[in-house]
């Protein structure tokens, strides 16, 4: 640990995806010294072919963006989420008549969120970043190696530069090496499905309807976007994707149409079409000596909900809270005590968020008879309970919990 690191900094994250970034300038606002580092090559996660995904993005998210002054680069490309659908359904038999409504005036007059492609949010990171004068963005830099020590940690990239800082935050996704090379175990589990995304132009306007309908094969989720346009996510048996993604676009937009039915008028296919593999994962433990996991390095979740990098971003948020006020009294930000706090504060949460998207996911993915007839039943039921409804309508909203400052609205 006596060598002199090449760059050395308050902070060091590795990973500069979009939660990694969000700490990275979230941490140089408040005038802390940090370092990000992304093994990709510059512009290289903002290329069309690289991400098809939007997110829906919680209000305690945007909550966040636009604390740290990331929001207005991003507003013109965000989708606002008025009205939420939920319904069974089926390729052949159709829509349920029994659904679940939420409508954002039954909580308030803000949207329950916004849809926004992910190229969009690095987009706006990268410039943000681009102008924090403590934050250092190092990429083309994958990390192989990190020392950690009573006192600091250094991290060395595969080209040879050495990185120094009180603290190590693993933003690394969820194969994060920095995790398994610190020993910390995950419960993990594949799910036999994967969800093809591609984004649609239609005729008619979706007047910010968000429609989630669960068919035999998995949750198919139409997502409001800007310019008459929706994200698709189709998540379906893996064994039938690659059939689906070989079809040619008419016959590949027939199958869209079928399940959703024709409410939007005549449809186009305005993207490539994206795979993504699905699985859950929680780290044992979120911390260790100078380390801490953030976003999908500690936890990974069914797309179902849409509610993975929101919690990522609450991690963000907990976290920075916890370094700021630590580094404001003088106090050592990569402490034990630091650390505890942010285990304490994060860990039950995702944990729970983590078990009811589960359960979802493996009651509504199937076509069992009687099964199908009480979720239809209970969708129905749910949509007459004032009570239950706002509790999870907050819930979506990311309001529920101890929420960290900057979720609240609040200034860090
Ligand atoms: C189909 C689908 C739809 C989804 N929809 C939603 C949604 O609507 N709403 C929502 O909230 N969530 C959604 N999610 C979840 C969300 O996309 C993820 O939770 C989020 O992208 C995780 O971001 P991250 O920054 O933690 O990790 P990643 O995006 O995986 O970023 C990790 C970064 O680390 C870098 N890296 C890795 N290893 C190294 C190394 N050794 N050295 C340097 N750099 C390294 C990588 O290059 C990468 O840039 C969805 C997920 C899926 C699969």
């Amino acid at each position: 640990m006596s060598n002199i690191a090449d760059i050395s900094a308050d902070i060091l994250i590795v990973g500069g995806g979009i939660v990694g970034a969000t700490l990275g300038i979230t941490l140089s606002r408040a005038g802390l010294k940090v370092t990000l580092a992304d093994r990709l090559a510059r512009e290289a996660d903002t290329a069309k072919n690289y991400d098809g995904r939007a997110s829906a993005i919680a209000n305690g998210s945007v909550n966040i963006l636009k604390g740290i002054g990331v929001w207005p680069d991003l507003e013109a490309n965000a989708s606002p989420i008025w009205d939420i659908r939920v319904a069974d359904g089926h390729p052949l038999r159709g829509i349920s008549p029994l659904f679940l409504h939420y409508d954002h005036s039954d909580v308030g007059k803000s949207p329950f969120g916004y849809i926004i492609e992910n190229r969009s949010i690095r987009e706006a990171l990268r410039a943000v970043a681009s102008d924090c004068k403590t934050l250092k963005l190092v990429q083309s830099a994958n990390v192989v190696s990190v020392q950690r020590g009573p006192f600091g940690v250094i991290a060395e990239t595969e080209s040879g530069i050495r990185l120094s800082a009180s603290l190590l935050i693993a933003a690394d996704g969820r194969g994060s090496q920095i995790r398994n090379e610190a020993g910390i175990k995950t419960r993990t589990k594949m799910y036999d499905q994967k969800s093809i995304v591609c984004n649609i132009r239609h005729e008619r306007d979706h007047a910010g309807t968000a429609v989630e309908l669960f068919l035999p094969g998995g949750p198919f989720a139409m997502l409001p976007m800007t310019e008459h346009r929706c994200n698709v996510v189709w998540t379906e048996r893996i064994d039938l994707v690659d059939h689906y993604m070989a079809l040619p676009e008419d016959r590949f937009l027939k199958e869209l149409s079928q399940r959703f039915g024709g409410w939007l008028g005549k449809i186009d296919l305005v993207s490539q079409r994206h795979v993504y593999p699905l699985g859950m994962l929680h780290a044992e433990r979120y911390t260790s000596q100078r380390l801490a996991l953030v976003g999908d390095a500690a936890h990974a979740i069914h797309p179902i909900a849409g509610q993975g990098l929101n919690l990522g971003l609450r991690d963000v948020a907990a976290l920075a809270e916890l370094i700021v006020d630590t580094a404001r009294v003088g106090g050592d930000v990569g402490s034990n005590n630091v650390l505890a706090r942010y285990e304490r504060w994060r860990r039950f949460d995702n944990f729970v968020l983590i078990a009811v998207t589960d359960s979802l996911n493996r009651l509504f993915s199937n076509d069992i008879g009687p099964l199908r007839l009480s979720r239809d039943m209970g969708l129905a039921l749910v949509d007459k309970l004032p009570l239950v409804k706002k509790f999870l309508m907050r819930h979506a909203m990311g309001q529920v919990g101890k929420l960290p400052r900057l979720v609240r609205g609040d200034a860090l």
